[in-house]
Formats: C-alpha cells, structure tokens, sequence
C-alpha cells in the first residue's frame, strides 16, 4: 500500500510497483505455507460451481503465478475437480491451497490465502452465469464461462 501525496493510502497493487517481490500466503491452521517471488501472470476471480463448493463462498478470486516462482512448505491433498485440474487443500484444515493443470506450468493460488490484503485486483470474471445476482463485477470483463482463448 503507498501513501499518496495528498495524505490518502493508495489501493495500487503491490505487482504494480517496480520492486521484486516476496509474498507469503499460508492455510488457516498454519500447516501449508507458501512463498511467492514473482508478480503473477493475472488475476481473475471464479463463479465456478466447484469454486462456490470448495470455499464455501459465493465466488473465488485467484492469482496465477509460474510454477517456479511458488515454494510450498507442506504436503497438500489433492483431487481432480476435472479431467486434467488437480485441487490442493490442506490436509489438516481443509483450505484450498493451489488448482493446477496437467501441462500447463501454473499455478492458480486463492488469493485469501495471502497475509496482506490489497495485493491482487481481479482482472476479470469467469462463470458468471453461476454469479449471485448480487454480485458487482466493478465493470471488469464477465464471460459467461471459462475465458475463450
Ligand atoms: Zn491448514
Ligand atoms: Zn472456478
């Protein structure tokens, strides 16, 4: 977060700001911790079915890093939510940890997961068609489904 010269605290992501970075993220109960060295590739927040179900939450929002730049502390459970997309949780509390993709070298790390608030802004929306009617996308692109290549 900066201080702007006008006194106001600036909400400007972290990724933004021309430093190298090291964010660190961990699980409820404390057993998984991960530690991040790279700005992510993009930020996009979920309305996916499975996303509701595993949170437990109307939506998700996840950063999606290099799976080099991601150092995970801790051995997470895994299962596949689709034909090549494996789920991670934390075997002890149950938190979402990291989706990733057979062949794809990614990593999709929720972002409530981080210690700081304020570091990833969503850039756009997938699944809306399962969005709450409630939900204000802030004018950031929805596509109805996964994002069309
Ligand atoms: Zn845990
Ligand atoms: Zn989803």
């Amino acid at each position: 977060m900066w201080e702007r010269s006008d006194g106001q605290l600036s909400y400007i992501p972290k990724r933004m700001v021309n430093q190298p970075m090291i964010e660190h993220a961990r699980c409820a109960c404390g057993a998984i911790r991960l530690r991040i060295s790279s700005a992510p590739k993009e930020v996009n927040l979920c309305h996916c079915l499975t996303c509701r179900r595993i949170h437990g939450a109307p939506f998700a929002v996840y950063a999606i890093f290099e799976r080099s730049a991601v150092t995970i502390d801790g051995d997470t459970i895994a299962w596949s939510s689709s034909e090549h997309g494996k789920r991670h949780h934390c075997p002890t509390c149950g938190s979402p940890i990291f989706l990733a993709f057979d062949g794809i070298e990614e990593i999709e790390v929720p972002t409530g997961l981080f210690d700081q608030p304020g570091l990833f802004l969503p850039e756009y929306e997938i699944w809306c068609k399962h969005a709450e009617p409630w939900h204000d996308a802030q004018g950031r692109p929805c596509y109805p489904e996964a994002r069309p290549e």
